[in-house]
């Protein structure tokens, strides 16, 4: 067992079990062993890689989709450019190089990264060492909403946040929670049923043993980002692991090394991550009084804004590198790789015109 397991394990045998969105909360954000305390878990050397740090071109054609979204909304003069969950800082560096295209965008940026990690944090500042513009940072989702139009990405974020799950049994909906048992952490379903669970009927019919995931976390945030964009205008580009929210099973899983791992063997070891209900996502949008496009594929996404063009001009500039151009577009496009488990969503003003690529 991890040191955080056993400090886990010691927590609940003094307060009790603990929900499954609790769990991933210590797993991922304890500040001495969580997963996103240490610099690495991100990328080749670490335990799982994401789109940006496959391929430049995934930073770069996000870069030019907020360029045109910023060019159909009539160019502001000043917007808050924020990224939630920025990782090694990658897509931010891909996204002010393409920014670069256009002096007048550059100029009305106000960059700032969330960031829940000091370690991270420190990462993103040395690859971000140059930019083009002032980069603010802060810990806090909240402190990114100013009163000024919000341009928002977020990729592999949402999968991060905590989820509930809950099993189906004769007696209703139970909670899933973490407990110990002799020297390890197990699951076991809350004694009591919770009452008045609300599950979409978009879901379909529940058997018994059905698992429903929720995450409340995730479609507070999501309706808030629309409420200010209903606002102030702007546009939240949140790309992610994601289902269609119909059916039900669970997606919370474990990845350490690239490969997947226990869920409860190793807290702090393994990343952990649940699939994105976009449908769900969606509905906060317009709740929030704004308008959600997609999702799409993040390969149907990709190829609309022209990765292959960008990939084919990339190869001819280097040819040294072709082969491992046309491979990163493969894995960020093919249905077979992350092509279509990914999805992207645009979240725009109601009455703004569809974005690029949906
Ligand atoms: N977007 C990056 C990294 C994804 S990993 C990429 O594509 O490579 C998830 C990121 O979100 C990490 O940087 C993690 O520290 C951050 N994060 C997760 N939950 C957070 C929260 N509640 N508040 C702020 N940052 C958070």
């Amino acid at each position: 067992m991890s040191p955080l397991g056993q400090k886990i394990v010691r927590l609940i045998e003094a307060q009790g079990p603990i929900p499954v969105s609790q769990f991933m909360m210590l797993a991922l954000h304890d500040a001495e062993h969580g997963v996103y305390a240490s610099r690495n878990a991100i990328g080749r050397q670490g335990d799982f890689i994401t789109a940006p740090e496959v391929s430049q071109m995934f930073g770069e054609l996000i870069g030019l989709w907020l360029l045109e979204v910023w060019r159909q909304q009539d160019r502001p003069k000043r917007i808050r450019l924020a990224e939630l969950g920025p990782g090694r800082g990658t897509l931010m560096k891909d996204v002010l190089r393409a920014a670069r295209l256009d002096a007048q965008f550059v100029a009305a940026l106000d960059v700032m990264l969330i960031e829940a990690s000091p370690a991270l944090q420190a990462v993103q500042a040395e690859t971000l060492h140059d930019p083009p513009t002032a980069i603010h940072w802060s810990a806090k989702v909240s402190d990114m909403f100013g009163d000024i139009p919000l341009f928002l990405i977020a990729n592999e974020f949402f999968d991060a946040l905590p989820i509930h799950q809950y099993v189906q049994r004769e007696t209703g909906w139970h909670e899933r929670m973490v407990t110990v048992d002799g020297d390890d952490l197990s699951f076991a379903l809350a004694p009591v049923a919770v009452p008045g669970l609300a599950v979409p009927e978009s879901r379909g019919d529940a058997t018994d043993g059905a698992v429903f995931e929720t995450s409340p976390a995730s479609t507070a945030l999501a309706e808030e980002i629309a409420a200010h964009i209903a606002q102030y205008n702007g546009a939240a580009l949140i790309v992610d692991y994601g289902h269609g929210g119909i059916g039900f099973g669970e997606t919370l899983q474990a990845i350490a090394r690239h490969k997947s791992a226990p869920l409860l063997d190793s807290p702090g070891s393994a990343d952990l991550s649940a699939h994105v209900d976009f449908a769900s996502l969606a509905e906060a949008a317009t709740r929030g009084g704004a308008k959600a496009h997609g999702p799409v594929t993040q390969g149907a996404f990709l190829n609309a804004l022209g990765i292959g063009h960008r990939a084919d001009v990339l190869a001819k500039k280097n040819p040294m590198q072709a082969a491992s151009i046309e491979s990163a577009l493969q894995r960020l496009t093919a249905p077979d790789q992350m092509g279509n488990l990914f999805k992207a969503m645009a979240i725009l003003p109601a009455i703004a015109p569809p974005p690029p690529g949906f």
